[in-house]
């Protein structure tokens, strides 16, 4: 094993607690204190562990944390009026609806209702268009997760060849938006399933990045000699364990540097909505970011 490993557990406990000082600051100070409501619509496992973890997160930093849990059945007007309700609910900062939603509910008038100032998921149409015209805006918690990885290891991506595999509107798209704005620089492939030789494609990156969902997809041949690789994705084997879109052992002869799965973009996803959470709260106090 020769690469450097990118350790996302360890950097998100460290920027959790300068997070839950600035929100200790932030009560002190103007006796504000952040408040995440979570929609938790029926009672997929997955979702609910999610959903736990971002409550015991926002509360071990300090902030107001609020689970709302429908029952599977709820109508789309049911759950549209719970989040017309929390926009308009002052102890609220941050809105997120746990996706997936159940089949017979349509998640993206759902997202379009969240007022962009509390829209901490970042998934509103509205702020993926600021983003991508480069106006500030929320970041989308996974690949601002990723930037900070990348920040944190002194990985330098201006001018680098970053290729991302996978192009959903919740990770790969809003990440390749991310690192082509100006100041990120990079330049960015963006692969999916229709990509033509996606191993030739993956040996040109210098930054190579998997959001896919396909365990083990990513295998030693498709990476060049000093690529940093980092692995959003996040599989269950036959045994019941986590495992990456990254072919973990064999890619680490290869690469530079890797984060492992788990441990390593996943902690930094709950950490920047936490991060997002803080900046709405003082953004709708009109106080500036710190
Ligand atoms: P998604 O919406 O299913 O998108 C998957 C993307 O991968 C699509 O663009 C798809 O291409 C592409 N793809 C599928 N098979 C491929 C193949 N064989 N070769 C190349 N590209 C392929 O998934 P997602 O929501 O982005 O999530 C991706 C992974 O990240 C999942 O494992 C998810 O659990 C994980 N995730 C982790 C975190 C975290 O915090 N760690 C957060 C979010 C997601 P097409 O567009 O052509 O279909």
């Amino acid at each position: 094993m020769t690469a450097r490993v990118l350790d996302g557990k360890a950097l998100a406990t460290e920027v959790r607690a300068r997070i839950a000082a600035d929100v200790a600051a932030l009560t002190d100070e103007h006796g504000v204190v952040p408040g995440l409501a979570a929609v938790l619509v029926g009672e997929d496992p997955a979702s609910q562990v999610y959903v736990g973890m971002k409550h015991r997160a926002s509360e071990a930093a300090g902030m107001v944390s609020r689970q709302i849990v429908l029952p599977d059945d709820t109508a789309q007007e049911g759950l549209e009026r719970v989040v017309r309700d929390l926009n308009e609910d002052e102890e609220i900062d941050g809105i997120l609806v746990q996706l997936p939603l159940p089949d017979h509910l349509d998640p993206r008038p759902v997202q379009e209702l969240i007022t962009p100032d509390k829209d901490v998921d970042a998934l509103n149409p509205y702020t993926a268009g600021r983003l991508a015209v480069g106006d500030p805006t929320f970041l989308s918690c996974t690949p601002y997760g990723v930037l900070e990885i990348l920040d944190h290891a002194g990985v330098e991506v201006a001018g680098a060849n970053v290729v991302i595999v996978g192009r959903s509107n919740l990770v790969g798209r809003p990440l390749s938006v991310m690192l082509t704005l100006k100041g990120r620089d990079a330049t960015v492939t963006l692969a999916h399933s229709r990509t033509r030789d996606l191993a030739a494609v993956c040996r040109q990156a210098d930054v190579l990045i998997a959001a896919v969902g396909v365990a083990g997809l990513v295998t030693a041949d498709m990476v060049s000699p000093g690529t940093v690789v980092i692995d959003v994705g996040t599989n269950r084997g036959d045994d019941g364990k986590l495992v990456g879109d990254v072919a973990y052992d064999e890619v680490a002869e290869v690469a530079d540097a890797i984060t492992p799965v788990p441990g390593g973009v996943g902690p930094m996803t709950v950490t920047m909505l936490l991060q997002n959470t803080l900046e709405a709260a003082r953004a709708r106090r009109g106080l500036p970011r710190r």
